[in-house]
């Protein structure tokens, strides 16, 4: 016959910490909690086995557990010297669920259970005072009334029946705290309450103890699968399967009197991560009084004060506690007549910048290994110490009083504020007097990169998380909320419409580029410390806090990882920002990009308009000596750190203006017809331009193109080099799909490396390569590695071709894609492992079959996200490349997958060391 309930009391405990599968995670820890010796009400925990049990078998439980909770029942009644149902002496319990994973308020639980009209009578005879008895029975009757009975509110907006007549009894007597009622008002209660019940559910309240534990039990087992349960079951990911525990345990009791009391805490503090206890408590309430929020709980710093033993007490379980879990945790206390009980105990809830925090200093106080600390710091964590955030307090007030807007991709993290402009020169001039703006577009393209730069934040209404605005966002290290659907803007009006409001151009916004929200007005943001020291320079690294802990935790990411980390950069500044942020090169610097700077969009209109060879030959001509500046500066940037750069790859169309004014003003700037631009600009035109004349097509047609591009790298190199800095360039071939035409383009590289070598008598050090972006390039990857001397993966469009999914167009339906979880997450944003990293498998596998050593790395956006860095480790690559702000993220994400390759060192929170057991039995609380 198998176990199915497990007993805890008077120091031992039938279960531990790591039974929390089989205890959940409620009973586990009060087992635990009394193996070591802490003051835990005596009380037994019927297992989750049989909840699955009980759902199985048409909510009937197994044979054997009658018999089971009738013995541990009465080896409890022994345990208290108490009796259930004894109106001389009656033991009181309660009975709560408790699931494997925390699931705080979606349960029930129901407290006082043992009470009846002759128990009442006894314990108010045995205690002196039935305030305190009758205040209990009321709760009880309450509790039951609710959970068991069914006695609730009929509609949604309908008033709790039983508060509706508790306050009636408050406004009768004048009072108001029910605390304040006397005890006959409180018998009046009970017995109002049960008539309530009787009247509007059909059931006698319940006499016989036992009939109300067998109710209560069955009540826990059944809100396993109540509503809010399910919800909360399906936000987490919780199995269904997992079902909860039920824990029976002996009633301590918090409001007996200014002598009694309960509290809730966190060993530190959960929103800095302070090594402070943290936490609020209220003298003669029970349990639920502190959450309630009916009282004001005082903060436990006043217990001190109040009480200086039981704070005493409960400091030394704090440090109990986190040295025996090695956590820090959340724990539930009460006080009874000054005596200090614990309830629960579990691993506390932290906000990230905590969460970081406390793993760095239980390092120091030798509490955890780096590698554990590595473990406990979820990478994109690292957003709240690199980004600007909002006050979080004052953006909850914000959403509470209906500023929350709508909400879009959080495609760029950190927090903006701003005034709304509509367009790029907007933007720029609205910056250059002094304003801080949001740019708002329908979509961003290369020709609003200036006004993007300007920007604090931007927001536009279609594109995915690879859509321009936002990798154009990421890389400039600006926050960025994409595809918010809900936006209607009216670029003629300068106005937007959005969630029932106007909202004009010059009005504040907020905007969160990390949970994808859009507030109504101004909230004021806080700077990243990190980003003073590194990027700024405008923080003396030895006075800020904060950055010492990220350059921990970097330090100690750096000193596991395999995986190296580039970055996606094609000015200096991003290059020079990446590298504080720890990168080794540059994984993708995009040409094209360097085009939109000064003086250079001309010459590439010219290029792209020209109409004979010789046209567009001197219009490159007169390109070459800017992008070769542009890649001196990258080269010296980078000092001697790998460079990949990619020949030019978007569609021509991109760099023209669309607007008919433009138009006119290009015309006018070239000395040609209005009506000749606009027939060209009408002549590029394309139905699918993603899949059109755009990447190695552009130079194959064009060679002049390619060669005027390798130029400008060799030659660039060649100044940097003379200068005496080395240059490693890589150039790289973009959206290949058959070999020939990355023989094509090789073929133009090598010939104006050999030319730019032989002319400056000097000998440059580079590779050609290609990106790996479409899936017939993955899967004759063997034919490509024999021209390619590395492979880059362009995982925005393999996953665009390989979905047939457009990254520009695909917010709208992605969305609700992933809510329905056809697809698990954004596939822009993470791998998709079974479709995409299929094909990423094969391309390398095929790669290396023909070049053993061949170098591989990832330049799609994937190479930020930790999900897709762990693929990327899998899959053997050498390298990720993600933009400037990801890349503490990358190295910390490819520090965990490495760890993840030895077996993990045991994150041990159940079975103490020896000596920690001898310390912890020292230090045991004396009840
Ligand atoms: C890619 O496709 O993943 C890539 C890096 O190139 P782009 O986003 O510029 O197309
Ligand atoms: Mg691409």
């Amino acid at each position: 016959m198998s176990k199915h309930v497990y007993n805890f009391g008077k120091g031992k405990a039938e279960g531990r910490a790591g039974m929390k599968g089989l205890l959940g995670g409620k009973g586990a820890n009060l087992a635990e909690m009394t193996n070591i010796g802490l003051p835990v009400p005596a009380g037994f925990t019927i297992s989750t086995e049989v909840c699955s049990y009980y759902y199985a078998h048409r909510r009937s439980y197994p044979t054997s557990l009658r018999k089971e909770v009738t013995s541990a029942l009465a080896r409890l009644e022994k345990t208290m010297g108490a009796r259930f149902g004894d109106p001389a002496n009656p033991l009181l319990v309660s009975v709560r669920s408790g699931a494997r994973a925390s699931m705080p308020g979606m349960m029930d639980t129901i407290l006082n259970l043992g009470m009846n009209d002759f128990v009442a009578v006894g314990m108010a005879k045995k205690t002196g005072n039935p305030h305190f008895v009758y205040d209990s029975y009321r709760r009880f009757v309450q509790m039951y009334g609710d959970v068991v009975l069914g006695l609730k509110p009929a509609q949604k907006d309908e008033h709790d029946p039983f508060e509706v007549i508790i306050e009636r009894k408050k406004k009768e007597k004048g009072v108001e705290h029910e605390i304040d009622l006397n005890v006959e008002d409180l018998k009046d209660l009970v017995r109002l309450f049960r008539e309530a019940i009787k009247t509007r559910t059909g059931h006698d309240f319940p006499e016989d103890p036992a009939q109300q534990l067998w109710g209560a039990i069955g009540a826990v087992f059944g809100s396993w699968n109540n509503e809010r349960a399910i919800a909360y079951r399906r936000l987490y990911d919780i199995p269904e399967s997992w079902g909860t525990a039920v824990n029976v345990q002996a009633m301590v009791f918090g409001n007996m009197g200014k002598e009694s009391g309960t509290g809730v805490a966190f060993t530190r503090d959960a929103a800095t991560g302070g090594n402070v206890f943290y936490g609020e408590f209220l003298m003669n309430a029970q349990g639920e009084d502190v959450v309630a929020g009916i009282r004001t709980p005082l903060p436990i710093s006043q217990l001190r004060k109040e009480n200086p033993t039981i704070y005493g007490q409960l400091e030394k379980i704090r440090k109990v506690l986190e040295r025996h879990y090695r956590e820090m945790m959340d724990i539930e206390f009460t006080i009874q007549e000054g005596k200090l009980y614990m309830l629960q105990c579990r691993v506390g809830k932290r906000t990230a910048f905590a969460a970081i925090k406390i793993a760095v200093d239980m390092v120091r106080e030798k509490l955890i290994t780096s590698s554990e600390a590595l473990r406990r710091i979820e990478p994109d964590q690292l957003n709240q110490l690199l980004r600007p955030i909002f006050d979080a307090s004052k953006k909850a007030n914000a959403i509470a009083s209906g500023r929350l807007l709508a909400r879009g991709l959080n495609a760029g993290p950190g927090a903006a504020t701003g005034r709304v402009v509509f367009n790029s020169p907007d933007a720029e001039e609205w910056k250059a007097r002094g304003e801080a703006v949001i740019l708002t577009r329908v979509e961003t393209s290369p020709e609003d990169v200036k006004g993007m730069n300007a920007a604090e934040g931007i927001l536009t209404a279609r594109g995915g998380m690879t859509s321009h605005a936002a990798l154009v966002a990421r890389q400039m290290g600006k926050v960025c909320v994409a595809g918010c659907g809900a936006l209607e803007i009216d670029y003629v009006r300068r106005t937007m419409h959005v969630g029932g409001k106007v909202v004009r151009e010059g009005d504040w916004i907020s905007i969160d580029g990390s949970t994808g929200e859009v507030l109504e007005g101004r909230i004021a943001t806080r700077p990243s410390e990190v980003v003073q020291v590194l990027v700024d320079k405008s923080l003396d690294a030895r006075k800020a806090p904060v950055y010492q802990v990220y350059a921990r935790v970097m330090a100690w990411a750096d000193a596991c990882r395999r995986l190296r980390v580039r970055t996606n950069a094609d000015q200096p500044d991003q290059a020079a920002n990446a590298v504080a942020f720890g990168a080794e090169g540059i994984g993708l610097c995009r040409t094209e990009h360097m085009f939109f700077g000064e003086g250079k969009i001309g010459r590439m209109r010219e290029m792209i308009l020209a109409d004979t060879e010789s046209e567009r030959r001197k219009a490159l001509g007169d390109l070459l000596p800017l992008q070769r500046a542009d890649f001196e500066g990258i080269f010296e940037a980078m000092n001697g750190k790998p460079v990949t750069i990619r020949t030019i790859d978007p569609p021509l169309h991109e760099f023209l203006p669309h607007e008919e004014h433009l138009q006119r003003q290009l015309a006018g700037q070239m000395g040609i017809s209005y009506e000749k631009v606009h027939q060209r600009v009408q002549g590029l035109h394309e139905s699918n331009p993603m899949l059109g004349f755009r990447g190695c097509r552009l130079g194959i047609i064009y060679p002049e193109i390619t060669e005027m591009q390798s130029r400008a790298i060799f030659e660039a190199a060649a100044n940097v080099t003379a200068r005496g800095i080395a240059v490693f360039p890589e150039i790289m071939i973009p959206l290949v799909g058959h070999v020939k035409e990355l023989e094509n383009q090789e073929a133009i590289v090598r010939k104006v490396a050999t030319e730019v070598m032989k002319e400056r008598g000097i000998r440059l050090k580079y590779l050609v390569g290609t990106m790996i972006e479409i899936p017939r390039g993955a899967v004759t990857a063997d034919e490509i590695a024999r021209v390619a001397e590395f492979f880059s993966f362009g995982t925005n469009d393999l996953t665009q071709t390989t979905l047939g999914v457009s990254r520009d167009d695909a917010a709208r339906f992605l969305i609700p894609y992933v809510e329905q979880e056809i697809y698990r997450r954004d596939p822009f944003e993470v791998i998709d492992r079974a479709g995409v990293g299929a094909l990423m498998q094969i391309a390398v596998a095929k790669g290396r079959s023909v070049r053993k050593n061949l170098k591989i790395g990832i330049c799609g956006e994937h190479g930020g996200d930790p999900s897709s860095v762990e693929f990327c480790h899998t899959l053997g690559l050498q390298y990720v490349s993600c933009s400037p702000f990801r890349v503490p993220i990358a190295r910390l994400a490819a520090a965990r997958a490495a760890l993840d390759d030895k077996p993990a060192s045991p994150v041990r929170a159940h079975r103490p060391s020896r000596t920690n057991r001898r310390r912890t039995r020292r230090r045991k609380i004396s009840r």
